[in-house]
């Protein structure tokens, strides 16, 4: 390697090199699977814990690569952020779901899609737009779409965000704060946001029930929510006993594995119409 005053071989460092190849093969890749649709949307419910009913589903993107492999995604959603490419991948997901979401209603499901929008795409100039546009081609009413939105993206407080926001509930969209309590939001701040729902993150619903210090937050949260006029989702259920604990505080509508993963769309037709016992 070549010297390069005091730290050494900056122009030669094999790790470095190593990286930025992972990094042009991943960019190529995720143009790919842009223009050759490789990626796949997998939807999973919420589960309403007044009636064990499904009103909401989640769309969760997958990137199906040509060999067969499945990828999660956060081994491209952050990447996709950097690199300017989510604003294309965001589009595909919310005109996809809303394509899946209107066929469903000609089917005579009684279902609202819940897209996830990174802070990056609610930043957007185009958002509103774009947005109505998805509605528009695919024949989706409004009420039912659902943004979920991370407290990150939501957090700096200003007249934007509250303009965006304002903007889409007009539309008659649903927005969710996503993964509930894992940002710094100011409480203050939460007060003067016009969310429908807070979705409490899976961190705080893992150690439930024994989870003391959990149960206190979890307690809180709902308590929060329901003063501040919020429906409250809890995600990352996984046992019958965090289940029952969570219809106990009075959470609306329970999320994971418990229940079910996130499936294809075609599975999700007869996933739809059970009903969970209460
Ligand atoms: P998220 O929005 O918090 O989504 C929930 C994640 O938790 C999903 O992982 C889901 O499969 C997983 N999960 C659901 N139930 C359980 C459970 O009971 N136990 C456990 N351990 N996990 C559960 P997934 O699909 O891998 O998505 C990860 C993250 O990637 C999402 O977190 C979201 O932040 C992001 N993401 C997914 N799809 C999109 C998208 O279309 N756009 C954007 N911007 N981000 C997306
Ligand atoms: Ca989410
Ligand atoms: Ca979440
Ligand atoms: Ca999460």
């Amino acid at each position: 390697a070549k010297a390069n005053g005091r730290n050494g071989c900056r122009y030669y460092n094999p790790a470095l090199t190593a990286e930025a190849v992972h990094r042009v093969e991943l960019e190529a890749g995720l143009r790919r699977a842009l223009a050759h649709d490789e990626l796949v949307l997998m939807y999973q419910p919420q589960v309403e814990v007044r009636d064990g009913s499904i009103a909401t589903v989640e769309a969760l993107v997958r990137w199906q690569t040509p060999d067969g492999r499945l990828v999660p995604p956060l081994e491209f959603i952050p990447f996709a952020e950097e690199c300017g490419l989510i604003d294309a991948i965001g589009s595909w997901v919310l005109r996809r779901a809303c394509h899946d979401a209107a066929q469903w209603q000609r089917r005579g499901l009684d279902l609202r899609v819940a897209v996830n929008l990174s802070p990056v795409q609610f930043r957007a100039s185009g958002l509103l737009d774009r947005i109505r546009e998805a509605l528009a081609d695919s024949d989706l009413p409004a009420e039912r779409l659902e943004l979920e939105i991370t407290e990150s993206a939501l957090m700096a407080d200003d007249a934007d965000t509250h303009a965006t926001l304002a903007a889409l509930r007009t539309l008659g969209i649903g927005i969710a704060l996503d993964d509930f309590g894992t940002g710094y939001s100011s409480l203050s701040c939460l007060k003067r946001l016009p969310l429908d729902k807070l979705k409490i993150d899976r961190s705080f619903v893992s150690g439930l029930p024994d989870d003391v210090d959990n149960h206190a937050i979890v307690r809180a949260i709902v308590a929060l929510a329901r003063h501040l006029g919020f429906r409250i989702a809890a995600e990352g259920v996984e046992t019958a006993a965090q289940a029952e604990l969570l219809g106990e505080l009075e959470a609306d509508s329970l999320q994971g594995y418990l229940f079910s993963r996130a499936v294809p769309a075609a599975e999700l037709e007869a996933l739809a119409s059970r009903r969970w016992p209460p």
